[in-house]
């Protein structure tokens, strides 16, 4: 169903007492048709077909979104690893484990183990990644933690004390070094002061791209 014309043919053509055709692709792509009561399907389908190209662009969007549904364990579904994607493989073992693009999971509570296991790669790779950057640019902290958060990726306490949610791990490398980054200056700078993103730019020069990633992909925290 990915040929050009399967993506135009509309899931529900609504009539009512309007002047004008209209299309709307919903949240689950599907093309949605509202006309008027006596307009001729010939007329629908020119309109459509006058539309693929927007129609086409718009689906295509949905299901770029779509790589960072919630982990259901029930289809065939991918996870990203510090950005590279591993397609999720359910087997009855014990522990997490990647192999090439294929990352073999437990299939008794894949869940908990994916999650355990992402906890724990954040723990041993963001930590080195913070202890290797504060030593390189002489920025201390006071401790790390790394949590569940669902809607930061990093923060930096009064104290000097760094959080980073574990979810950071699906991100790629240099996002990560990014966050790092970020979190490390506010020991200096507890503010996003013209100055505080002067010293990110200086430590970290694609700083922006790293921002705009993290917009265009929000929803990477939704995977697990
Ligand atoms: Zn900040």
């Amino acid at each position: 169903m990915n040929d050009i014309n399967s993506l135009l043919i509309p899931k529900q053509i609504i009539r009512s007492n309007r002047k004008s055709i209209s299309l709307i692709v919903n949240k689950s792509g599907e093309l949605i048709v509202r006309a008027p009561l006596f307009c001729k399907d010939k007329l629908i389908f020119d309109f459509i077909n006058k539309k693929a190209k927007w129609i086409i662009a718009k689906k295509s969007e949905l299901a770029k979104n779509d790589k960072y549904s919630p982990l259901t364990f029930t289809k065939e579904e991918t996870i990203y690893i510090i950005g590279k994607p591993y397609k999720i493989v359910l087997l009855p073992i014990k522990r997490v484990k990647l192999k090439d693009d294929e990352i073999f999971v437990p299939n008794l509570n894949p869940m908990m183990s994916l999650k355990n296991w992402l906890i724990k790669l954040a723990k041993v790779h963001v930590t080195n990644m913070v202890a290797e950057y504060s030593k390189k640019y002489n920025l201390k902290y006071t401790s790390i933690s790394i949590t569940s958060a669902r809607t930061r990726w990093g923060s930096c306490s009064y104290k000097n004390h760094l959080n980073f949610t574990y979810r950071l791990v699906m991100c790629p490398q240099a996002v990560i070094e990014y966050i790092v980054i970020h979190e490390l200056c506010h020991t200096l700078e507890k503010n996003h002061s013209k100055q505080f993103w002067n010293r990110v730019e200086s430590l970290c020069p694609d700083y922006k791209m790293c921002e705009k990633w993290l917009k265009d992909n929000r929803r990477i925290m939704d995977v697990i």
